[in-house]
């Protein structure tokens, strides 16, 4: 019995409709669609670490990818003059401030090459809800999205929820993570309505060449695909990697694409949930109406620190960018020799995704793990890190670091790891 079979919790749906104790007859049935979710496994694997670490155990994460510093101050500093301001006490505009969705639209200019008309923004409550927006404007039961596997956690339940067809394309780590255009082609299906596409990747760290961003937007405008492209990990580039944003690749793809970012990654400011859709006018409307009901409209505290980010400059992010490169190439050549581990070399965000299928079958700590899963929960139980097994991305037989944590504690993670696996049999 393992220890650590909590993770199997974070696979599996909430509730299934069981007869929930103290619920009368009439009221125990609970809706389906939410029934059918299952909690987010980066989020509960996080949330396990830092509950194991509050019990006193020594655990490391590599789990929910978060940069570890802080927001910078001239942001932070922005926020707090905000909460003086009356004028942020009251309701604003459902879609976002006026001044953020023109600093949005200068922004994309600057860092995408493209104008955007600020009246085709959306702000939202973190780059998730523009996600959920973002799928739900597009899809009804009986169409097909195309979704590049290992794929974000989240992406698939928020299809899902749609009662939209999710149709996985699989790229593994001998193709870099990477879809074609013909895997793609060979998807799809009369019924096809949109690509998810997202470059650099959550969770594989890939990066595609701006000639493969633009053969994929021109299939999409040729079949009337529509494109929903997560740009939330655009400055995250290493190796020279280059920077490619399809619309700016294939502009008249404007009018069928989603375009979704936030200030979580660049400026380090996962906490104030302030992430933004681009998009046309029509999807627009639905977005806000929908957004409307939800939420009414953003925090203004955190808006306001979004503008101060959007609008200043890209230093903050460039420091950090580096630091997470020297962090990415110590991960990857402490793990590298690692024996059953194949270790791609990630170009962006800030994530490693190994491919340990050649673990699979064999005995680790005294266990014999046929899963991903069950490696991850013995790396918890034996080396004390936390890993996000691929069960939550897509097929079993991987797992994924995070390496957005500081030099110190990831040499001893990724060590602690090397000696367990190392003694494999
Ligand atoms: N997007 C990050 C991750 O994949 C943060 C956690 C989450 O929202 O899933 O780890």
């Amino acid at each position: 019995m393992q220890k650590a079979a909590w993770l199997g919790t974070a696979f599996t749906p909430a509730v299934k409709n069981e007869k929930l104790t103290g619920m009368s007859e009439h009221t125990h049935h609970l809706s389906d669609r939410l029934s059918a979710i299952a909690p987010s496994a980066t989020l509960a694997v996080t949330a396990r670490a830092a509950q194991l670490r509050a019990a006193g155990e020594p655990v490391i994460g590599f789990g929910a990818g978060e940069p570890d510093f802080p927001t910078p101050d001239y942001i932070v500093r922005a926020a707090q003059e905000a909460c003086a301001d009356p004028a942020n006490h009251k309701y604003t505009a459902g879609a976002g401030l006026a001044q953020l969705r023109e600093a949005i639209a200068e922004k994309t200019l600057r860092d995408s090459g493209y104008e955007v008309d600020p009246d085709s923004i959306v702000v939202t409550n973190g780059g998730k809800q523009a996600v959920f927006q973002a799928f739900h404007a597009l899809l009804n039961p009986g169409d097909e999205a195309i979704l590049p596997t290992p794929y974000w956690t989240s992406y698939s339940e928020i299809i899902n929820l749609t009662g939209a067809r999710t149709v996985k394309v699989f790229a593994g780590a001998d193709q870099d993570y990477k879809v074609s255009v013909d895997q793609l082609e060979a998807a799809r299906t009369p019924a096809t309505k949109v690509l998810l596409f997202c470059s650099p990747s959550n969770p594989t760290g890939a990066v595609y060449t701006r000639e493969e961003v633009r053969e994929i937007g021109q299939w999409c405008l040729e079949h009337g695909v529509w494109v929903i492209t997560d740009e939330i990990y655009e400055h995250l580039l290493y190796d020279g990697a280059e920077p490619a944003h399809i619309v700016a690749e294939v502009p008249e793809l404007a009018d069928q694409a989603i375009v979704l970012n936030g200030v979580a990654k660049t400026y380090a400011m996962t906490g104030w949930r302030v992430g933004w859709m681009i998009g046309p006018k029509p999807v627009i409307t639905l977005a806000k109406n929908f957004q409307s009901h939800l939420c009414s409209n953003v925090c203004n505290v955190a808006q306001q620190a979004a503008l101060a980010a959007v609008s200043g400059p890209l230093d903050a992010v460039m420091e950090m960018r580096e630091a997470f490169d020297r962090r990415r190439q110590r991960m990857v050549e402490i793990l590298t020799p690692i024996e059953g581990l194949e270790v791609p070399r990630p170009q962006g965000a800030f994530y490693v995704y190994a491919d340990c299928r050649a673990l699979l079958g064999r005995e680790v700590a005294g266990q014999v793990c046929q899963t991903s899963q069950q490696l991850a929960s013995v790396l918890l139980d034996e080396a004390k890190v936390a890993v996000v097994p691929g069960e939550a991305f897509g097929p079993s037989g991987y797992i994924r670091l995070s390496y957005a944590l500081g030099d110190d504690d990831l040499v001893t993670g990724c060590e602690r790891i090397a000696d367990v696996l190392n003694r494999a049999s």
